[in-house]
C-alpha cells in the first residue's frame, strides 16, 4: 500500500468503524487501483479517494404502517446517493431484515463502479428498508410500500435518483412503489426500473442479471478456448438472478445441480432442466414457497439443511444469493474440487479471503460489479426506452444486453493487462480490471466538474 491509499483506508476505517461490509468493498477496490494512483498524481491531488468513498448524500426516515390485525408496525428506510458524477443515481432497493447503513452503502459504492463499467450514463445509488416481506399478505406489502414511497418521492425522480429492485423487492413491490409515487407527484414517468411491461417495462429487465453474468463467464471461457456447454455448474440462490442464470446455462448446454435459500441447498446430480425449473419458479414467485420442497418433489435430489453449495464438486459456480456466502475456506473447497470458474450474480458474495484463493490459484473469477452489471444495463436501457415513449423487442434489448457484457469484459481485460502486474498471457486479474475501469471514468468526470 502507498502512503496515499493507507491515509485514506485509515481514515475511512475511522469514520466507519460499524460499517463491516462498507469497509470491505473499500478495501477490495482501494487495494487494487493503486497502479492507476500511482501513474497519474491528478486522483490524489484532487482527493478523489477521499471523496468517492463519502456518499454524496444519505436520506434516513420511519416508514409507518398497519398490519392486517390493526397494529402499528415502524420500519427503517434508507436511500444512499452516492455519487452522480456520470448520471442521474441508480441502484436497487432492498426488503430484508439485515438491511443497515452500512450494508446499501457498501451496495451504493460498489453501484458506482458498476454502472461507470455499463458504459451507460448512471452514477451510483442504493437503498432500502429492514421491512421483511415474506410471510406478509400482499395487502401489508402495498400498505409498506405505499408508505415507504410517501416519503422517498421527495427525494427520487427520472432525472435525479431512479430506483430498482434487489433482494425482496421484485415485479409486486416495484408496481405498489410505481403507483404510489404517480399518485403523489402526479406524474407517469421513468422513476423506477423493473416495471411491468404493460406499463413501461422493458423485456428482458428481469432476466438480464443472470442472462448478462452468464454472458460474462462465456467471454472469460473464450480467452481459454473453452465454453459453458457440458459444465456442471453450482449455482445458489434461487430469486430471481438465480432464476434466469439457470434459465440461460441450461439454454447454453450447462448442467445446474444446485440452487438454494437461506434455509439450505437441494442437489439435483441429474441437473435442474427446464422443467424442474419451471416448478421452482412457481415455488418461489406465486407460492412463495421453500426450496426444501423440491427434494420431496423430484426423485434423486436432497436437502442440505442449512448448507450453501459449495462442498458440491463443479466445474462452474455462480454464487446469487447474498453478500459473504463463500469465505475462504469454501473457495479453497471449490478449487480443490475442480472448480474453474467462479461469476458473481449476486453482490460481493466472496469475502476478501475467498477472493484472495480464487486469485491466487488463478481459476477465471468474475468479480460482481462486472459479471451482474448485466441488470442494471437493462434497467439504463428501460430508462432510455421510458425517455422515448417506445419498447424496443426481445430480441433487440437481447442483443443490446450480449453486447454490453462483451465490452464490459473487454474494458476489464485491457485495464487489467495494462495496470495489475499479475496478469499474464492466461491470466486476467478481472478484479483489479473491473475496479480500475470502473474508477477512471468517475474520476475523470469528478475532476472535470470541480469541487461539489
Ligand atoms: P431475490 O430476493 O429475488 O432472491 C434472493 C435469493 O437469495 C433468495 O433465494 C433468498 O432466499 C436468498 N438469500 C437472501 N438472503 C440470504 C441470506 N442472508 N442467506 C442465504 N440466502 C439468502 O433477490 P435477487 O435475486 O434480486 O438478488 C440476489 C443477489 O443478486 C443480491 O446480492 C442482489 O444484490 C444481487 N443483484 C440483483 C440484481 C437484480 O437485478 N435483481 C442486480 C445485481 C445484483 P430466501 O428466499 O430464503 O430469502
Amino acid at each position: 500500500m502507498t502512503e496515499y491509499t493507507t491515509r485514506v483506508l485509515n481514515a475511512v476505517r475511522t469514520k466507519n468503524a460499524n460499517e463491516p461490509e462498507f469497509l470491505q468493498a473499500v478495501q477490495e477496490v482501494i487495494s487494487t487501483i493503486e497502479p492507476v494512483l500511482t501513474a497519474h498524481k491528478k486522483y490524489e491531488d484532487n482527493c478523489i479517494l477521499e471523496r468517492i468513498t463519502e456518499p454524496e448524500r444519505t436520506i434516513i426516515f420511519r416508514v409507518p404502517w398497519t398490519d392486517d390485525e390493526g397494529h402499528i408496525r415502524i420500519n427503517r428506510g434508507f436511500r444512499v446517493e452516492f455519487n452522480s458524477a456520470i448520471g442521474p443515481y441508480k441502484g436497487g432497493l432492498r426488503f430484508h431484515p439485515s438491511v443497515n447503513l452500512g450494508i446499501l452503502k457498501f451496495l451504493g459504492f460498489e453501484q458506482v463502479f458498476k454502472n461507470s463499467l455499463t458504459t451507460l450514463a448512471m452514477g451510483g445509488g442504493k437503498g432500502g428498508s429492514d421491512f421483511d416481506p415474506k410471510g406478509k399478505s400482499d395487502a401489508e406489502v402495498m400498505r409498506f410500500c405505499q408508505s415507504f414511497m410517501t416519503e422517498l418521492q421527495r427525494h427520487i425522480g427520472a432525472d435525479t435518483d431512479v430506483p430498482a429492485g434487489d433482494i425482496g423487492v421484485g415485479g409486486r413491490e416495484i408496481g405498489y412503489l410505481f403507483g404510489q409515487y404517480k399518485r403523489l407527484r402526479n406524474e407517469f414517468t421513468g422513476v423506477l426500473t423493473g416495471k411491468a411491461l404493460n406499463w413501461g417495462g422493458s423485456l428482458i429487465r428481469p432476466e438480464a442479471t443472470g442472462y448478462g453474468c452468464v454472458y460474462f463467464a462465456q467471454n472469460m471461457l473464450a480467452t481459454r478456448g473453452d465454453d459453458v456447454s457440458g459444465k456442471v455448474c453450482t449455482v445458489s440462490g434461487s430469486g430471481n438472478v438465480a432464476q434466469y442464470l439457470v434459465e440461460k446455462l441450461n439454454q447454453l448446454g450447462a448442467k445446474v445441480v444446485t440452487m438454494s435459500d437461506s434455509n439450505g441447498t437441494i442437489y439435483d446430480p441429474a441437473g435442474i432442466d427446464a422443467e424442474k425449473l419451471a416448478w421452482v419458479m412457481e415455488l418461489k414467485n406465486v407460492r412463495r414457497g421453500r426450496i426444501k420442497e423440491y427434494a420431496e418433489q423430484f426423485a434423486g435430489s436432497q436437502y442440505m439443511e442449512g448448507q450453501r453449495p459449495w462442498s458440491i464438486p463443479c466445474d462452474c459456480a455462480f454464487p446469487c444469493a447474498t453478500q459473504n456466502e463463500i469465505n475462504g475456506r469454501e473457495a479453497e473447497t471449490l478449487v480443490k474440487n475442480g472448480c474453474k470458474l467462479v461469476a458473481e450474480g449476486a453482490n460481493m458474495p466472496t469475502d476478501l479471503d475467498g477472493i484472495n484463493v480464487y486469485l491466487q490459484s488463478k481459476i477465471l473469477y468474475g468479480p460482481a460489479k462486472a459479471a451482474n452489471a448485466g441488470g442494471v444495463a437493462v434497467s439504463g436501457l428501460e430508462m432510455a426506452q421510458n425517455s422515448q415513449r417506445l419498447n424496443w423487442t426481445r430480441e433487440e434489448v437481447d442483443t443490446k444486453l450480449f453486447d454490453i457484457m462483451k465490452n464490459i469484459h473487454e474494458n476489464a481485460y485491457k485495464h487489467a493487462h495494462e495496470y495489475s502486474a499479475d496478469c499474464t498471457a492466461d491470466f486476467t486479474n478481472y478484479v483489479a480490471g473491473a475496479n480500475i475501469a470502473g474508477f477512471v471514468k468517475v474520476a475523470d468526470a469528478m475532476i472535470d466538474q470541480g469541487l461539489v
